[in-house]
Formats: C-alpha cells, sequence, structure tokens
C-alpha cells in the first residue's frame, strides 16, 4: 500500500465515522393516555408531532454547551379545567380541550418548546411564553405578522404568548435578527436583562414597542 492508498483509507476511516456523528438528534416519547383510552390516537399524534419537531426545534434555538432533556413524556389526563401544562420534560394535556377541540394539535408544540427550553424556575414568564408561542405561530403554523393580536397598551409586550409572540416576529423581521436565540440562550444562562434588546437594536423594550405598534397600526406597503 502505497503513501495515497493510506490516505484514501484514512479518510474513509474518518468519513464513515462522521456517518454517525451526523445523525439526526432523536427523543424517545413516553404516551400515557391510560386515564383517557378513547383519546389513544390523539396521542399517538402528538408522539408523531414531538418526534418530528423535537430534532429541528433543538437546532432553532441553539446555545453553545447545552443539551436538551431527550426523554419526553406525554400524559392525556381526565380533566375539563385547563388545557395543558410542562413540568420539565412532562407535558400534560386535560381531556376535557381535547374533546372541545381535537384539531388544536399544535398546543403540544408550545409545550415541547418549553421542553426543550429548559430555563428552570424564571421571572420572565411573558418571554417564555412568547418565545414559546412565536415558534408555534410564526413557524409551525406559518402565521403572517398581520394575523397576531396588537393590544392598545403602553407595555403590550407583558401579555406574552401571542402578543409578545407577534413583536419577535417583528423583531426578527424588521430590527433584530437572531434576537429570539439571543433572549432565549440569555435565558437558559440565567444572564437575561432587558438590556438586552436595546443592545441589539438601539431601543430599549418600551421604546421598541411603540415602534412596533405605529408601524403595525400604519404599515407602508
Ligand atoms: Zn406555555
Amino acid at each position: 500500500m502505497n503513501s495515497t492508498h493510506q490516505l484514501v483509507a484514512a479518510w474513509t476511516v474518518l468519513l464513515a465515522g462522521c456517518w454517525a456523528c451526523g445523525e439526526t438528534k432523536t427523543v424517545t416519547v413516553e404516551l400515557d393516555t391510560s386515564a383517557v383510552p378513547e383519546l389513544r390516537e390523539w396521542g399517538e399524534q402528538a408522539k408523531a408531532l414531538v418526534e418530528e419537531w423535537y430534532p429541528r426545534i433543538v437546532n432553532l434555538i441553539p446555545t453553545k454547551g447545552f443539551e436538551p432533556p431527550t426523554e419526553v413524556k406525554i400524559t392525556l389526563r381526565k380533566s375539563d379545567r385547563g388545557i395543558a401544562d410542562t413540568a420539565g420534560a412532562h407535558i400534560r394535556v386535560s381531556s376535557g380541550w381535547i374533546e372541545k377541540h381535537p384539531e388544536d394539535i399544535g398546543l403540544v408544540f408550545h409545550e415541547l418548546v418549553h421542553v426543550i427550553q429548559n430555563y428552570g424556575p424564571t421571572r420572565q414568564g411573558w418571554l417564555v411564553e412568547g418565545i414559546a408561542d412565536y415558534l408555534r405561530w410564526a413557524i409551525y403554523e406559518a402565521k403572517p405578522l398581520s394575523w397576531f393580536a396588537l393590544p392598545n397598551r403602553p407595555d403590550g409586550y407583558r401579555q406574552g404568548y401571542q402578543v409578545t409572540a407577534g413583536f419577535l416576529l417583528w423583531l426578527e423581521s424588521d430590527r433584530a435578527p437572531g434576537i429570539v436565540n439571543k433572549l432565549n440562550t440569555a435565558l437558559r444562562n440565567k444572564n437575561y436583562s432587558e438590556e438586552l434588546f436595546e443592545s441589539q437594536t438601539g431601543l430599549n423594550l418600551d421604546a421598541l414597542w411603540a415602534a412596533y405598534q405605529q408601524e403595525r397600526r400604519q404599515p407602508t406597503d
């Protein structure tokens, strides 16, 4: 074997090794529908959504050195109260909501974002919910900016959920591309501060919200 052959052989080994390290991140999903066996099919849909979207969401909001939980549990609980919640990597959905809104499978996407955010306790609930709803409604459900609710309040961004999600979509497309993952990483690393908005855009949060309201109300095209 001459040196060229040896080099080719070495590269073949390296490339073969990279097949394994280049595999899509997978998630193990445990589904418990024992309390409501009649909703098994909906549960299976939820499980499939988590398996399909987990690696995508992981790539959408990466943080260097951070590994999200790789085992997710979904429980459909027998209850007419509430919609869904997530504690750690355990997503629980109420049967009453599923029976009334079987088409609302996207709620599982929102809860899955919470699993991957993995922030632990934080006082920035509005932002946690805003990021989860931004990924659900702007990315998963592909809604345009005009779809998002726009309350007439000076600190409306603090409403969280779809309202904050629209604000984040506007920031991403108009003012500071990449800001969602900067906020996400700051929340994960426990060093979030409102200053981040100003350092990324040149405006503080209240001024940004005012600019957002003005632009939404007076479209330029
Ligand atoms: Zn939530």
